[in-house]
């Protein structure tokens, strides 16, 4: 995802870009060693632009990290789900039935699955065991407004290696705060245009339909959408078939299945009546409103461009068979990475050559880039919880700029980087409540409160500084192999980290430094040192120090951590 805000940058710092030699002690006698370069770079009052997070944690991040957690003896197989929204009647709600294979990995006799928002139909409710195809008897439906949990309590144990199917139908709400299955609004003249569109990540997923609502529990998707003639829906898939019921005049579009499993925050859907610019081959389609359609042209240019440079990047092709890319009127966030189906505020996806600003075309070709490499950093290797998502928003915003970098060369976005990426990260990590990249989270608003300049601009810049001290091609390499191995499952830091020394190794006979070692003191800890030289050339001695910068150094730290980093230093 990525977010939006206006930031102003002021902070001058330090940025080291590259190794000789790696340095973690207070003080470092250099006097043997000639000081080379120092990458200084100073980022001025005037900058504005579109960031891409919010700026640092909102409210406090605890260590709650289990209360929130689904019990991990069901987990989800395949769903399928059955959606009809109501976007005439003025009362905004949809009828929904989600059947959800499930396998058992330790005996229970209760399945609890995410719910928030949702008229669930007890009497529809049913456990089915599929081995022999019996209704087991349903002892219990409790739901769990505060955690969002709805538990279904059967009769019998659940065995494990068996699979069950659970069945649900509910009626949804089709709410007016850009989350979960929402509704939105055009104009035509006076003439208002009802839409509906989904923003799931981070837990919103189960206002739409009841679900293992976690990003590490994949699973197969099959959906159905029932729209009113007039309308059209598009999904993660490619349309397998249409049918109109005769008697309600609904019009069923029939998704293809999802080829491979797919976590919950990347499911969407979008009910409307946009037309749509595709590329020749059919392939890529931008949706927007009728009267904004000439506005797509560069996206459905561009967005070809980018993909081909990922995927020569990371070595690993597209998966799905289409790429739809829909501008929605009204859209919290910048924009959705929903596999096969990413979603734009339209501003961020439509660009008027002679009207909108060279900054607006910069904007559509680096948000294009962001959401497609999410293709493959959070959609193909998604994180195991959402602690590590600065695994999806670092890799994403490296890509925003290199790969766009690639594309249009003529803007110079690796150099962008450094005082729109690097410059906000240090800005937002030298406050006291700044918080870890790899950092405990629990509750769906500490969930919301990481997606910070940490997990997208500081993430992207340890990325960066790792490919430095890797070299590129070396770093390019161990990132291919990580897609690789762990492609379709879900990652942590240390599978990141095991890929990119691995490489090291085989191209250098004696690695000079652990990647984890370096990184865990980048990923674990808040903040950052400001390094201190200080040369005394009578003795021919440099001493560096390094300490945590705080933007008020005055201020007395609020924790008695000893604070250190491994510092890449260029001499
Ligand atoms: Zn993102």
């Amino acid at each position: 995802m990525i977010l939006l805000r206006y930031d102003v940058l002021t902070v001058a710092l330090l940025t080291i870009t590259s190794v000789q030699a790696f340095w973690s002690s207070n003080q470092w006698d250099a006097s043997r060693i000639r000081l080379r370069q120092f990458d200084l770079t100073q980022s001025s009052d005037n900058f504005y632009r579109i960031n891409d997070a919010v700026d640092g944690p909102n409210e406090t991040i605890t260590d709650e990290t289990t209360e929130y957690r689904l019990p991990t003896s069901v987990v989800p197989d395949r769903y399928v789900i059955t959606l009809i929204p109501n976007l005439d009647d003025g009362n905004f709600t949809f009828i929904g039935a989600v059947e959800i294979t499930l396998n058992v990995t330790n005996a229970t006799n209760s399945i609890t699955v995410h719910a928030n928002d949702l008229e669930i139909d007890d009497e529809s409710v049913s456990v089915h065991r599929l081995i022999d195809e019996v209704d087991l008897v349903v002892l219990g439906l409790s739901p769990d407004t505060g955690r969002h949990f709805f538990t279904v309590t059967v009769s019998e144990g659940l065995v494990v290696g068996q699979q069950y199917r659970l069945r649900i139908s509910y009626t949804g709400h089709l709410r007016e705060d850009m989350g979960g299955f929402y509704r939105s609004y055009y104009y035509v003249g006076t003439e208002k245009r009802w839409l509906a569109s989904t923003q799931f990540q981070p837990t919103n997923a189960r206002r739409a339909f009841p679900c293992f609502d976690e990003p590490g529990l994949k699973a197969i998707f099959k959906v159905s959408i029932g729209v009113d003639f007039g309308r059209h829906a598009l999904a993660n898939m490619p349309v397998e078939s249409i049918d109109v019921d005769a008697e309600s005049g609904i019009v069923w579009h029939h998704f293809q299945e999802t080829p491979m499993p797919i976590s919950t925050y990347l499911i969407a859907f979008v009910v409307s009546d946009f037309s749509n610019l595709s590329s020749s081959d059919g392939f890529y389609s931008t949706w927007q409103r009728e009267a904004a359609v000439g506005q797509a042209q560069y996206s459905i240019e561009v967005t070809p461009r980018l993909m081909r440079a990922l995927e020569a990047y990371t070595g690993q092709e597209y998966f799905l068979p289409k790429l739809d890319q829909v501008a929605v009127p009204d859209f919290d966030a910048g924009a959705m990475e929903n596999w096969g189906l990413i979603t734009y505020r339209e501003q961020l996806i439509l660009y008027v050559e002679g009207v909108s600003r060279a900054m607006d075309k910069q904007n559509v070709a680096t948000i294009i880039a962001h959401e497609l490499a999410h293709k493959w950093f959070g959609n193909l290797v998604s994180p195991k919880w959402w602690k590590y998502l600065w695994l999806n928003e670092g890799f994403a915003t490296f890509f925003e700029y290199f790969t766009t970098a690639s594309v249009e060369t003529s803007w110079r976005l690796d150099h962008q980087f450094v005082p729109y990426a690097v410059q906000s990260a240090l800005s937002s990590d030298s406050l006291q409540s700044s918080h870890p990249m790899t950092v405990d989270v629990g509750s769906p608003n500490e969930i919301s409160a990481i997606f910070s300049t940490v997990s997208y601009s500081k993430a992207g810049s340890v990325i960066r500084m790792i490919e430095h001290c890797l070299t590129p091609e070396t770093f390019r390499q161990g990132i291919s192999q990580y897609v690789a191995n762990h492609g379709n499952q879900t990652s942590e830091p240390d599978y990141l980290f095991r890929a990119l020394q691995e490489q090291y190794e085989n191209e250098v006979e004696s690695p000079e430094f652990d990647v984890k070692t370096v990184l865990d003191t980048w990923s674990t800890q808040k903040g950052y040192p400001v390094i201190t030289v200080s040369r005394n050339y009578s003795q021919g001695q440099t001493i560096v120090r390094q300490e945590r910068f705080l933007r008020n150094m005055s201020e007395s730290p609020t924790d008695t951590r000893d604070y250190k980093w491994w510092v890449p230093l260029t001499y």
